[in-house]
Formats: structure tokens, sequence, C-alpha cells
């Protein structure tokens, strides 16, 4: 097992071109957000934006766009109600928010369906998934997911604790070729040969919206052209660090995962 710290890290991150425009920074489609849960896509929106994604598109129902103009400028809205061309977007995250009720299953089952390349797949859409476990089979190579205790259980079977959830999901990697998160206070990676345990983060990350922002920040490294594993690696690790650093100015308590992204800058540097 490798120890996903500050030296794994810098050997991943690739220097940003001085003469790059947004398009060398990939277009990422978040597919996030439902009537109660819209939170979790401008959460996810906001840490895919701090984490350097060129482009930005929010697939959210009509309705909420107000909403969403006001809280994130940055981001492009696409309208659930409509057509959406999904050829432009070099990068997928799916799930945070977007509920487990028929139109949900319909719309991870479709988008599996018709994207090739890989996905970032999380909170609601992991439902659907252990709901329709055939929907396994259709998920893209590569792709990426992460769930957090309970979830894992749900997709995979009850587990007594977490070394034993950690060989199931090198079981799992392999036969579904996917990169598996297993979130909790010590988030651990695989893709069935490599894995790792990472060492960043604190308690101030065990609230609401936590996970949101990983997948947003997950889905810009995909977007960026990181291999899905060092994507996932430097999500993770990154996220971690912005928590520990907003540590600095508020406590474990009090941090909000607002906090989190507005450290994301600190962390990289
Ligand atoms: P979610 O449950 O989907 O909101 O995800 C929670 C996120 O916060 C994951 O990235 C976890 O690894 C992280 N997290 C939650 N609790 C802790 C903790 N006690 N220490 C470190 N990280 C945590
Ligand atoms: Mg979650």
């Amino acid at each position: 097992m490798n120890s996903l710290d500050l030296h794994t890290i810098q050997a991943i991150v690739k220097k940003r071109n001085p003469n790059a425009n947004k398009s060398h920074h990939g277009h990422a489609l978040l597919v996030a957000g439902s009537k109660a849960k819209m939170g979790a896509a401008i959460i996810a929106a906001k840490a895919c934006l701090r984490s350097g994604a060129g482009l930005v598109t929010l697939n959210i129902s009509r309705k909420e766009r107000q909403a969403v103009f006001a809280a994130i400028p940055e981001a492009m809205i696409a309208f659930r109600e409509e057509d959406h061309s999904l050829e432009k977007h070099t990068a997928f995250g799916i799930g945070p928010g977007l509920g487990t009720d028929k139109s949900a299953e319909r719309k991870v089952a479709s988008l599996l369906e018709n994207i090739k390349l890989p996905i970032v797949l999380d909170a609601d859409a992991l439902t659907v998934l252990a709901n329709n476990p055939k929907l396994f089979t259709k998920i893209p190579p590569n792709s990426i997911v992460t769930p957090h205790e309970k979830e894992f259980d749900r997709m995979f079977g009850q587990h007594a604790n977490n070394p034993d959830r950690r060989q199931t999901a090198i079981q799992k990697a392999t036969e579904f070729q996917l990169v598996i998160v297993l979130k909790s206070s010590q988030t651990f990676i695989t893709n069935g040969s490599q894995n790792f345990l990472n060492t960043t983060g604190n308690a101030g990350l065990a609230k609401g919206g936590s996970g949101d922002a990983l997948t947003g920040m997950i889905t810009a490294f995909t977007a960026q052209g990181y291999e899905p594993l060092q994507a996932a690696c430097l999500g993770v690790f990154l996220h971690g660090l912005a928590a520990d650093i907003t540590l600095e100015t508020q406590s474990e308590e009090s941090m909000l995962i607002s906090d989190v992204i507005e450290n994301i800058g600190k962390a990289f540097r």
C-alpha cells in the first residue's frame, strides 16, 4: 500500500502551460442537483472551477437556473429538460444531489449508455447503481466511483470494517475496471493493482457537502487530462489538504465546505 503524501502528489502535478487557453483545460459536465439538493450541484461546480477545469457546465432543471447563476456565474448551464450534446465534454461528474427517483434512474442509465470516456460517479448515482446492479457493466472503463462506507456497502454488500472493504474494493476495481475511492477518515484509492491511503483531511470534513466538493475536484482533474487514478489521488489529497489549511482560520466545528473550497488555491501552492 502506498501512502498518498506530498511527495507522491508532487510527482503527479503538471505545470500549467503559460500559453494555454481555456480549451486546453477541458470542459467538464456535472450532472448534479435536484429540487431540494441544488447546493450539492453548486458545491461540486465551485470545487471543479477552483481545481482548474477550463469550462464547467452544470446540467440542472430550468427552474433552478437563477440560483445557479447567482451562486456561480462562472458556470454554464445545460437544462435537464432538453437534449444536450455530450460530444464537447472531456470529463463527466454525475450524482451529487441528483435524487434517486425514476427520472434520476433514467438519466444515469442514459448517460452510461452514451458516454464513452471515464466518468466520476458519486452519491445518488451510486445509489441508483446499487438499486440497478445491471448498470455496473455499462460503466465506461477507468471510471471513478467515490462511495463513502454506507454507499460502498449498498453497492457491494455489508462489511464489518474498512480493512474488509479495502479487499472488496481491490476485487471490484479489477472486475469492473474501475478506480474506487473508498471515502472515510483515511480514504483508500485503488484501481485493482495500485493502492493508496490518503494522509490529509480532518473531522471538519464530516459534514454534508464534503463529498460533493471532492467530486467536482476529481472531475476537474480528469478534464485537465490526468489519468483517472492520478485524478482521484490529486482530488483526495488536495481536498483533505484544503481542509487542513482551513483549520488555520476555522475549527473542525465551524468549518464549512465553502471555506474548504476557498482554500483549494492555498493547497495547490
Ligand atoms: P461524503 O460523505 O460523500 O460527504 O464525503 C465526505 C468526505 O469528507 C470524504 O472525502 C471523506 O474522506 C471526508 N471526511 C469525512 N470525515 C472525515 C474525517 N473524520 N477525517 C478526514 N476526512 C473526512
Ligand atoms: Mg456524498
